[in-house]
């Protein structure tokens, strides 16, 4: 049988089983520190076998996290730690692709030549991208054309040859 009780700092409903009252525990909301109650006839929620299970399910949307120990972090993001060779530094480079410059006899292979630059760098080493707007002179009609290009930010691991610095 579970003890439902409301944490007094953040009023969250929680819900225990009544072997545990007493124990101490930190809400899973706000961490505050308190202690399960006892099972009170009046305070005990009892279900009424007739609702309909989306009710029943909804009452126990909440699990109350139980441990021994005195305050304890119960969550812990994993920390993800890059891995670095040690000859290796990593940079920030930038690389610009002008959609001009990649229309070819009439193609325009811009998101194709952005997706192979992208596929080449790897996703984790993206940092950013935006776009760029640019106006250049098209030779054929002598006229100033506005067009557009992404600006790509990314991490690169500098090569062991260009790393010697004199
Ligand atoms: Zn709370």
């Amino acid at each position: 049988m579970d003890v439902t009780f409301i944490c007094p700092n953040c009023k969250q409903e929680l819900e225990a089983d009544t072997s545990l009252a007493g124990t101490q525990i930190q809400c899973p909301s706000c961490n505050h520190t308190m202690t399960i109650p006892e099972p009170d006839v009046h305070n005990v929620k009892i279900m009424n076998p007739n609702t309909s299970s989306a009710a029943a399910r909804a009452e126990k949307h909440f699990s109350v996290p139980v441990h021994d120990g005195p305050s304890e972090i119960l969550i812990k993001k994993p920390v993800k730690k890059e891995e670095i060779p040690a000859d290796g530094k990593r940079h920030l480079r930038t690389k610009t692709i002008r959609r001009v410059d990649c229309i070819e006899v009439g193609h325009d292979r811009f998101d194709e030549v952005v997706s192979k630059f992208l596929d080449k760098i790897g996703d984790e080493n993206l940092v950013s991208l935006s776009t760029v707007g640019y106006t250049y002179i098209d030779i054929g009609s002598q006229k100033l054309l506005t067009d557009f290009g992404v600006l790509i930010l990314y991490r690169a691991y500098s090569s062991p040859a260009s790393a010697t610095a004199g």
